[in-house]
């Protein structure tokens, strides 16, 4: 399929700089019809872009005008009320032929329901799950993981993959619908129960006496080996940039870490999976993000939730 205009709805951390990538790299003449209920974030990047950037009241206004729309937005109720409420959602536009990928991570549940609300309303209409990993950085740096619920056979999938390799660098195609979603939270699944292991393991080897820088070269040279300790270690001071040494400012929030991983254990409790971290790995994270020393700051704030040393130089 080519496609003559693309829309974008949510430009919130993420979607803002995703749609300042589809800006910068598409061709002119193709226009960008963008929308957000905060009003504020639509108007400036329209008022940065506007050659190419038009912002819209509505979603329905942005469906209406592209024939490829991407929506990037917080939980799966916002992704529900977008694509089918009643008054100004996507499903009130005429979506015939449309190409329609849904980036945000929510249950697989809500997508399905979209997917089969917007089958029976257009047939003609392609929907997909396409959660992506890699933070705002990665969003800005266009170098995001991206997790496609289709496989490589799919008619579509030239175009999905030619629109988002404007803003990732690793597009997979998962092999069929809503297992993109799947792949993303067992994989934050994965990421979380390490950020809190490799919390426990450097609390405890320097409470035991170890210099934390030490103990860190000692986790990259042994079979402890992971990329949380050695890009994102959540003692302060042992990675220069991540958020750890930045007051745990910017980085993946705890709350966010909370939501997927409550999204991951409902998922495996659905398929039949047994977890034995899960239940205590989601108890830290609901626990860190009510406590006041932790809300609003980079998930691996946990180190601190955990009462570890920070000024240990
Ligand atoms: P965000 O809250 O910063 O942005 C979401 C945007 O959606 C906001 O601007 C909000 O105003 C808008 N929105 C909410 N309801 C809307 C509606 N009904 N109509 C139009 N716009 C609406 O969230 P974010 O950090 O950009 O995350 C978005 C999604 O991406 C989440 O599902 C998150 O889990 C996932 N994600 C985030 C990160 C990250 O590091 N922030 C990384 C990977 C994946």
């Amino acid at each position: 399929m080519s496609y003559q205009s693309i829309g974008f709805i949510g430009v919130g951390a993420m979607g803002k700089e995703m749609v300042v990538n589809l800006a910068e790299k598409l061709p002119r003449h193709i226009p960008i019809y963008i929308n957000d209920v905060n009003k504020s974030a639509t108007r400036e990047l329209a008022a940065s872009y506007s050659n190419s950037i038009i912002a819209c009241d509505t979603a329905h206004e942005v469906a209406a005008n592209s024939d490829v729309v991407l929506t990037m937005l917080p939980e799966g109720r916002h992704v529900r009320s977008v694509y089918l409420d009643s008054h100004g959602s996507i499903s009130s536009a005429s979506l015939c032929g449309k190409i329609l990928i849904e980036c945000s991570t929510i249950d697989t549940a809500t997508n399905h329901e979209v997917r089969s609300t917007l089958q029976q309303l257009e047939p003609t209409a392609s929907f997909y799950d396409a959660p992506v990993s890699g933070g705002v950085l990665g969003a800005r740096k266009a170098t995001l993981g991206i997790f496609l619920g289709c496989d490589e056979k799919d008619p579509n999938f030239e175009t999905l993959k030619a629109v988002l390799s404007m803003l990732g660098n690793n597009v997979i195609a998962c092999g069929g619908p809503s297992l993109g979603l799947v792949a993303k939270l067992a994989n934050n699944y994965l990421s979380g129960t390490i950020a809190i292991a490799t919390s426990e393991a450097m609390n405890m080897g320097m409470l035991g006496g170890m210099n934390a820088h030490v103990l860190a070269q000692v986790i990259h040279a042994g079979s402890g080996r992971n990329h949380i300790a050695d890009n994102f270690n959540p003692v302060p001071g042992i990675c220069p940039e991540a958020p750890s040494s930045h007051g745990y400012e910017g980085g993946f929030k705890v709350e966010l870490m909370k939501k997927d991983i409550g999204l991951a254990a409902s998922m495996a409790e659905r398929v039949g999976a047994r977890l034995v971290l899960g239940k205590s790995c989601l108890e830290t994270y609901q626990n860190a993000s009510q406590d006041p020393r932790c809300q609003g700051l980079d998930s691996r704030v946990v180190y601190r939730y955990l009462g570890g040393q920070e000024d240990w130089e």
